[in-house]
């Protein structure tokens, strides 16, 4: 059994289902396959433009007969004559039923992280309902899965959390007779009492991954609109190449910091049950793609790829109060904490002296805030300074999983982004060795990703 999964690019319109019908028709021919789709392209975003519109009295209609057209016109395209008016019956059934949930809220002028979820569950159930019925026209013999009817999550309606046990018994019970082609919606699950969830934006490669993980898949294949994992984004670098194997820890970091190839949730049942992922181009579909597994890749370079996060702030908390008084890196973080920022990196001498960390630049004034009234004694006893945020900055991320066993890396690093005059304000390296952290000003970002390139790749 293979999982293929079809994001939202690659469903966005009919002659690109063209291609994702091809692609299934050739795994079919060798295994049993569950195909999971995503809503077609940009369908979720509107799905909760109108939503929003909607609580707020404003006007959807147009958005709503918009989706509508997409959808029939997809039926239209790909469907034969002789089944197209139930098919098109079905979708504007689901159209009416979502019409009737907007109506709705307009009336109650709200809007819960619950009606949400149900509302954006519309762009996969239409999509995967599209699908099947073209798969089928296309003489394969699939049938169709709301993943709501085997995914079991909690209430945190917007990102919740999967109950594995529940999950899984669900998943290898309706899949006990084996079928050839099963397509299933992404992104939506269901609490335990049948409400409506989703898995957190991007999270239709996180159903691909926890029914492969169920199922015991042979792979769990990603199908996108890019080659695969890059050693750095293209349009930083030009002379990027494809990755054409890395491992799940290494994909993990590089999804965290910003290389949008995968949602990084993904990876986690894939790696517990030693599921190859691979990430392939519906458009490109003889690429080899790259493949995601347990081994690093045996290629010379000891640096897998380069990525980035911006903009940033780098906070400084410094003082002689630091110096040797414990539980202040507790107060510190237990206030970010407190207040709901997200701490990206952190990094502190052993002189004690400073501590610094990044934040996104975006939660600059609640930080500096927050840690100001925190602080407020040791401020005005000058045990603390003022805490001051530098300019916008940006992190850059080395990643590689050889990096550990080969000396010298992070010297090569250091000299390349130092020889293109590029200052470095803050170092942060994991003891997993797998990731050099270190920050710059926003201004220097690109270059500083070209010289490492240049010095690993070229
Ligand atoms: N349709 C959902 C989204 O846009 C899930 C996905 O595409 O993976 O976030
Ligand atoms: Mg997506």
């Amino acid at each position: 059994m293979k999982i293929l999964k079809f994001g939202g690019t690659s469903v966005g319109t009919p002659e690109s289902i063209r291609k994702v019908i091809e692609i299934v028709r050739a795994a079919a021919a060798d295994e049993s396959c569950v195909v999971v789709v995503s809503a077609f392209t940009k369908v979720t975003d509107k799905l909760i433009d109108v939503c929003e519109a909607s609580a707020l009295g404003g006007d959807y209609q147009a958005s709503l007969q918009e989706l509508e057209r997409r959808h029939v016109e997809a039926v239209s395209e790909l469907i034969s004559f002789a089944d197209q008016s139930s098919l098109v019956a079905e979708v504007k059934a689901s159209c009416n039923e979502l019409a009737d949930i907007l109506r709705g809220l307009s009336l109650l002028g709200e809007l819960t992280p619950r009606a949400r979820d149900l509302v954006m569950s519309f762009g996969e159930r239409l999509s995967a309902t599209v699908i099947a019925a073209a798969l089928k026209g296309g003489g394969l013999p699939a049938t169709l899965l709301d993943a709501r009817e085997c995914i079991k999550t909690d209430s945190q309606y917007g990102h919740a959390q999967v109950l594995f046990a529940e999950t899984v018994s669900l998943v290898r019970r309706y899949f006990h007779e084996r079928r050839s082609v099963t397509v299933v919606t992404g992104f939506i699950a269901s609490t335990i009492d049948g409400h409506t969830t989703t898995l957190g934006r991007g999270g239709s490669d996180y159903t691909a991954s926890i029914l492969g993980a169920a199922l015991d898949a042979s792979a769990i294949e990603i199908w996108t609109d890019v080659d695969g994992v890059m050693t750095a984004d293209p349009r930083i670098v030009p002379q990027a190449r494809r990755i054409r194997k890395t491992t799940y820890e290494e994909t993990m970091e590089l999804s965290y910091f910003g290389a949008k190839v995968i949602y990084y949730p993904t990876i986690i049942p894939a790696r517990e049950h030693h599921i190859p992922l691979v990430i392939k181009n519906t458009f490109n579909p003889d690429a080899l793609g790259t493949n995601i597994g347990d081994e690093p890749s045996s290629d010379h370079s000891p640096v897998t790829a380069i990525t980035s996060v911006a903009p940033i702030v780098l906070l400084q908390i410094k003082g002689v109060g630091l110096i040797g008084t414990k539980g202040m890196a507790r107060r510190v973080f237990g206030a970010l904490a407190d207040a709901t920022i997200n701490v990206i990196l952190i990094s502190q001498a052993s002189s004690e002296y400073s501590i610094c960390i990044a934040i996104a630049a975006h939660e600059k004034d609640h930080a500096l805030a927050t840690l100001a009234s925190e602080f407020e004694l040791e401020i005005i006893q000058k045990r603390i300074d003022p805490i001051c945020a530098e300019n916008e900055s940006a992190i850059i991320a080395v990643v590689g999983a050889r990096m550990r066993e080969t000396p010298g890396t992070v010297g090569r690093v250091f000299s390349a982004v130092g020889s293109r005059k590029i200052n470095v304000r803050a170092i942060a390296q994991g003891s997993s060795e797998l990731n050099i952290s270190f920050v710059v000003s926003e201004s220097d970002k690109e270059e500083a990703i070209r010289a490492i390139h240049d010095e690993f790749f070229v």
